[in-house]
């Protein structure tokens, strides 16, 4: 038996080690070394504050009573993170980018950061919550008295309120501690969501231990569960499709619009990713949350006597079995389950209260601007939020104290889930409408929020506890139509369905008739406009994870402006001079004077001074604005940078154009030249063709004459065919369209027969060889390669005007390269024609007499380029000198190439 002060001492113990867990958690966030804090796996964990009392008692209570319907309460949240995560991916985007604090934060800035909207939002949720809270403390104190009762003393009234009491107090304490240690920025509560985490694998292990217990300790295993199951009443309940779909609405709609969910969902989210994983992790969670509930309601309906508490089977079904430890494990799984929920719900609201409703109420009766410039309004904000935890807690244990904590826990729940969803229409309208309006928003709300009130709410504490009798069956002032359970006369409804019926119905309606009738402000409608199409505006940034959040607003302002590197620089420096190295650096004033000095840098003195000004004095402006400024800056630089590098680049390409226009003037007047060039060479000897031709025709001439002329004409049709010729292979060879034919053979064979092949009979030019090296084996084109070598000794013949012409022809071997020179005793080239005389009809000497187009050369350079080499002219050899230059390697066939 396990005796009451050990339960007080072990759940004492117990909450012991949940500070410790907060605390360490918050100061490993303060140093910010704490990245595990920032995982999709506590993230999940932390939405388990879904899994109140109500769903660790409650949910078995709901079975007992009302069979299967429970299921609901699990299905609506698994249905919202799988079907709809898109809502909640938009939501959570949405809070990052316009720093949402709160669900009445969130609907407030969408409609013009209307302070009225936010009002409105932060009673509903704190009406809503309050009968939550109340059951959270009416579950931890039923529990406490059920130990109590197992040790014979059965407690009354007075006990259990003053358990009730103590146990808010204790709330009060804790989550003032870690809810309101400072004003993060961005609403965070590391030690809070740590402690909820532990709490939620507490209350898992515990439900999970029981249920265990139940089916294989009790029932003696599966398959004799399943036949429990079969026989109890549990599975002769009737379900009412009317009442399955409203729950499940319900319940996922709730999920979004609890300002606790909204809390851990959005604003403690560090990340958009976790949700990914949240989105199947937490469904897996209430999987196993639900798995053993219907078994332990069959079990606790056949062990225990009739008129047993089916809320708390969790509880007595190990006790009345003996199991102490278990019943104990159980008791820390409620508790935590009712805990971890007040403390996050008490933040919320509390950050709600404070925001929405005091602070501006404190600053309308202070219109004094400095002081909200000083330190002052921090101190009112801290004090707000306390007050409004206690305040909160309160409300939940007068409501406690006026329900009488009689009613069963699952319907003092969907009370509370009811209210909340009167929020759905303006925050789900608000993120996809950009047509919703603040009237709109602000008249559906308070419709839904009288109509949750009079059908629900007030009803909830019981006939003729605020409502009379009377009122229930006949109306307020004998008006039938507005009986709070039959409203416009139609009754018959369960009264939860027809509830949630109107206030949704009318709730809707209503916000969207407003919206259409009413016409926004600008500022309604530039937000409307950011809300809707959030994910056009904004990236998905990881969260801002230092605690030092003052510090990390500059840094990320300075990145912005004046890029990263250089701000990280200034930040680092001044870490280090503070002693803080590794970290962010204090924001002091000597530091803000000196960024904004650099800042001043970039975007100029008036600027910088504003924008830090606003940062450091916490001024209307939002951080997100201003960095959304800089963003804008930073864009039309960026344009400007992209129009210039534009510019440049077209200037570029009209200085190519101015190129290629001048080439192609040139090529024109060369191909110009080149045909009257042409005209001229074909010209000469037809002319003297033609002339000849005719005298032979006219028949004057005869003998010797005619004898000679006909020679005559024979000469100038093989010059005019060699003339075509040369154009021919010319025009081949510049086109690139040659077949060169690799061969091997000997050099000095080859010189042989060019030496052969150059006409040299008559001629008394004399060849000097150099045999002891000529004699190599090449492998190239030895046909095109000869009729260079023909060219050369050609060229020598006809222009070498020594006494004794003669012409050296000698071979180099240079590693890769043969150099085959070739050098006569003539006078030689003047320095100005030796790059000339390798274009197209260039002639230096008078070369009629020889007969050459000076065409040559030309095709020599040509041939010389398709074989890998060259052709030179050799200056300063005492005579003409040419030198070639000829690869060892093999060809590459260039057949296309140019
Ligand atoms: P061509 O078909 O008229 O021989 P080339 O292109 O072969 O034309 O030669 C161009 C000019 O270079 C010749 O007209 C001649 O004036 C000069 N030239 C070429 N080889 C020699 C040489 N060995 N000695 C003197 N002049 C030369």
């Amino acid at each position: 038996m396990l005796s009451f002060n050990v339960v007080i001492a072990i759940s004492l113990c117990y909450v012991a080690i949940l500070f410790m867990v907060a605390f360490m958690a918050e100061r490993r966030a303060m140093m910010g070394n704490a990245t595990w804090l920032y995982s999709p796996l506590i993230y999940t964990l932390s939405l388990s504050i879904y899994c109140t009392a109500w769903t660790f008692y409650g949910a078995v209570g709901y079975a007992a009573r009302s069979g299967l319907e429970f299921a609901t309460i699990y299905l609506g949240p698994t249905l919202m993170m799988i079907g709809w995560w898109w809502i909640l991916r938009k939501l959570v985007r949405i809070g990052r980018a316009q720093r949402i604090t709160s669900i009445a934060d969130l609907v407030s800035s969408r409609f013009g950061k209307s302070t009225s909207l936010g009002m409105i939002v932060t009673v509903i949720s704190v009406v809503a919550a309050t009968p939550y809270i109340a059951l959270q403390l009416q579950s931890v104190t039923l529990s406490f008295a059920v130990f109590a009762q197992s040790n014979g003393h059965v407690w009354r009234d007075a006990e259990l309120n003053a358990t009730a009491m103590w146990v808010s107090v204790g709330l009060v304490i804790f989550t003032v501690i870690f809810g309101t240690r400072n004003l993060d920025a961005n609403e965070r509560h590391h030690g809070i969501v740590m402690a909820i985490a532990v709490e939620a694998v507490v209350k898992l292990v515990a439900l999970l231990a029981v249920g265990v217990f139940v089916v294989w300790g009790v029932a003696g295993g599966p398959s004799e569960m399943l036949t429990r199951i079969d026989a109890s009443p549990i599975t002769l309940w009737d379900h009412n499709g009317g009442r399955w779909i409203s729950l499940l609405f319900l319940s996922a709609a709730a999920f979004i619009c609890l300002p606790r969910m909204f809390q851990v969902l959005v604003v403690e989210n560090a990340d958009e990713r976790h949700l990914a994983i949240a989105s199947w992790a937490f469904p897996a969670y209430l999987m196993l949350m639900s798995l053993f509930v219907v078994p332990i309601a069959v079990v606790g309906l056949d062990l225990l006597p009739t008129g047993s508490n089916p809320d708390l089977f969790v509880l007595t079904v190990p006790l009345s079995q003996g199991r102490d430890g278990l019943a104990m494990l159980s008791f820390l799984g409620g508790f935590s389950s009712a805990t971890s929920m007040v403390m996050v719900a008490t933040i919320a609201l509390a950050t709600m209260v404070s925001n929405h409703i005091v602070v501006p109420i404190w600053l309308s009766m202070r219109p004094n601007q400095q002081a909200v410039m000083s330190g002052d309004i921090r101190h009112v904000i801290l004090l707000a939020r306390r007050l409004s935890i206690a305040a909160v807690l309160f409300l939940g244990f007068i409501y406690y104290r006026v329900s009488g904590g009689g009613t069963a826990l699952a319907a003092i729940g969907l009370v509370s889930f009811s209210g909340a969803v009167q929020i759905l229409p303006a925050m789900i309208g608000g993120i996809f409408w950009r047509g919703a309006t603040r009237i709109g928003a602000a008249a559906g709300l308070i419709v839904g929020l009288t109509l949750w009130l009079w059908t629900l709410f007030l009803p909830s504490f019981g006939a003729d506890a605020l409502i009379s009798q009377s009122v229930f069956d006949n109306g307020p002032f004998g008006l039938s139509w507005l009986r709070p359970q039959a409203l416009f006369g139609i009754s018959g409804l369960d009264p939860l369905v027809h509830g949630i019926l109107w206030s949704m119905i009318l709730n809707t309606g209503t916000f969207i008739i407003g919206s259409l009738v009413s016409f926004p402000t600008p500022l309604e409608r530039l937000q409307g406009a950011q809300f809707v199409n959030i994910f056009e505006h904004s990236a998905a940034a990881p969260a801002w994870t230092n605690a030092a959040a003052g510090a990390e607003d500059l840094l990320i302002m300075a990145q912005r402006i004046m890029g990263s590197t250089d701000a990280q620089a200034i930040f680092e420096r001044e870490a280090t001079r503070q002693g803080k190295k590794g970290y962010l650096p204090e924001v002091t004033p000597a530091f803000i004077e000196l960024l904004e000095r650099e800042l001043a840098g970039s975007v100029g003195a008036a600027t910088a001074h504003a924008m830090v000004g606003q940062l450091i004095g916490g001024s209307g402006v939002s951080v997100e604005d201003l960095i959304a400024v800089a963003d804008e800056a930073a864009q039309i630089l960026e344009y400007s940078n992209r129009l210039e590098a534009k510019s440049t680049e077209q200037e570029q390409t009209a200085r190519a154009l101015r190129d290629a226009n001048a080439k192609l003037t040139a090529l024109s007047i060369q191909k110009d030249a080149f045909l009257s060039q042409i005209s001229h060479e074909l010209r000469t000897p037809m002319t003297s063709i033609r002339s000849f031709s005719d005298i032979l025709r006219d028949g004057e001439v005869g003998g010797d004459a005619q004898k000679r002329y006909s020679g005559i004409i024979h000469d100038e049709a093989i010059r005019l065919t060699r003339l075509l010729d040369d154009l021919l292979d010319l025009s081949v060879l510049e086109n690139g369209q040659v077949m060169l034919n690799e061969q091997t053979g000997s050099l000095s064979a080859l010189l042989d027969r060019a030496i052969g092949g150059a006409g040299l009979l008559g001629s008394n030019l004399k060849i000097v060889r150099t045999p002891e090296v000529d004699d190599v084996t090449i492998t190239t084109d030895l046909d095109r390669l000869v009729q260079v070598f023909i060219n050369l000794i050609a060229n020598s013949r006809k222009y070498c005007d020594a006494r004794h012409p003669r012409l050296k022809i000698s071979v180099f071997d240079r590693g890769s390269h043969f150099y085959i020179d070739f050098v006569d005793n003539g006078s030689g080239i003047a320095a100005d024609n030796q790059q000339l005389i390798f274009e197209k009809f260039s002639r230096v000497a008078d070369g009629s007499k020889a007969g050459g187009a000076g065409l040559g050369l030309a095709i020599c350079r040509e041939i010389m380029r398709r074989l890998g080499g060259d052709i030179t002219y050799l200056p300063g050899q005492y005579g003409t000198a040419f030198r070639l230059r000829l690869p060892k390697k093999k060809l590459k066939n260039t057949l296309g190439e140019l």
